[in-house]
């Protein structure tokens, strides 16, 4: 059973000899009672995971608490269940929820598993992406904490990311105005020619990120999705309109810093009656078959495109997992252990 360890815990920037891909010896192809066992097709690569490579802390919360250096790392995945000792799963089922990074795993906490009907619409990937935990955090961001209104005008950053695009078409469809940040030209490209985007710009390429953005926003900001935090959350506020709203979904840009940089224009906030508000993807899981049926009728009809950018085989996946920090990623980072 290979699988992708932890070698030890990270401080500053992951690097890929922070995981080891070695044989976890034989599995037997057996689930316990109360568990399912799985063999893991495709999975995911989050930001949040480098969180859960750091060092524990004191009162963290369960759902991030710390890998173990030696064992698999986990996170989100899609698998098919060989064998399985609960009622709600039968052998041949596939699934998603949270697995281990390894050929096959027994999954005992069940309660993370959602089974997947729906395996002619959406290549089954997707479910790692659009149909899963990256899709419900950009489908509830967007319309449950943002609350747009037509015609507003919405600012998104990591606009290319497995978020990012599926916020900007969202957006597009509540007949928003968009404009997405992303770090390439091939990314900003992609937002504007596949995503839809209105405008996208290349944030590398701007000294003045509150220039940029009154270029783009000459009216300002109303709803910013916020997945990178740092000066461009600063740059936001200079440009943020009365009753703006912030989605705080991530700040990848402060993950691997020891100190995180300061907010300088929050006091915008006040005569700006501004609302920002952080979520995670789990407060709306519950919820998860309304994503389902907004969003695959779309997919049907084309109107919402899905990008991926899918490393082949276990032994990438480190590259992949750490590949995100630097935008290495083009779209929705993948590794696929096996197609089916
Ligand atoms: P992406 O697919 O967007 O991949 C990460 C991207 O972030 C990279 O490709 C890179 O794109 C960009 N990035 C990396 N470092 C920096 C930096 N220093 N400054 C600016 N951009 C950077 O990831 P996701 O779509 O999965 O996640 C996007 C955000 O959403 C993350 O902050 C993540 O933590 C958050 N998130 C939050 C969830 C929640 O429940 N609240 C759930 C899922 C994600 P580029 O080339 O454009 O720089």
């Amino acid at each position: 059973n290979k699988q992708v360890v932890l070698t030890e815990y990270v401080t500053g920037f992951p690097k890929e000899s922070h995981l080891a891909v070695r044989n976890g010896g034989k599995i037997q192809l057996k689930a316990p009672q109360g568990s399912v066992l799985v063999k893991n097709l495709y999975l995911s690569c989050d930001p949040y995971m480098r969180g859960r490579m750091s060092p524990p802390k004191a009162g963290g919360d369960p759902n991030f608490a710390s890998f173990t250096p030696g064992s698999p790392i986990q996170g989100f995945g899609v698998g098919k269940v060989v064998d399985s000792g609960v009622a709600e799963f039968k052998s041949g089922d596939f699934v998603w929820g949270v697995t281990s990074w390894e050929e096959y795993s027994i999954i005992s906490n069940t309660k993370t598993l959602f089974k997947i009907t729906n395996t002619e619409d959406v290549p089954l990937s997707y479910y790692t992406g659009l149909l899963g935990m990256p899709g419900v955090t950009a489908y509830f961001g967007f319309h449950d904490v943002c609350a747009p209104k037509k015609g507003e005008y919405v600012f998104v950053s990591a606009a290319s990311g497995a978020v990012g695009q599926l916020v900007g078409q969202f957006a597009k469809l509540a007949g928003c105005y968009v404009v997405g940040s992303a770090g390439s030209k091939q990314k900003v490209e992609l937002l504007k020619s596949k995503f839809g985007f209105d405008e996208a710009f290349n944030y590398k390429e701007e000294n003045d990120l509150d220039a940029a953005l009154k270029r783009y926003f000459p009216e300002g900001i109303d709803i910013y999705f916020e997945n990178v935090g740092g000066k461009m959350l600063d740059a936001v506020l200079s440009n943020i309109r009365v009753h703006g709203r912030i989605a705080v979904c991530g700040m990848i840009s402060q993950y691997n810093l020891e100190h995180h940089e300061g907010v300088h224009n929050l006091a915008a906030m006040i005569y700006k009656r501004v609302r920002m508000q952080g979520f995670v993807s789990f407060d709306y899981f519950a919820r998860y078959s309304e994503l389902l049926d907004d969003v695959v009728p779309y997919v049907k009809e084309g109107k919402i495109a899905y990008v991926e950018d899918v490393a082949e085989g276990l032994e990438n996946g480190p590259a992949a997992l750490v590949g995100l920090f630097s935008g290495r990623n083009v779209g929705k980072q993948v590794v696929a252990v096996a197609h089916e």
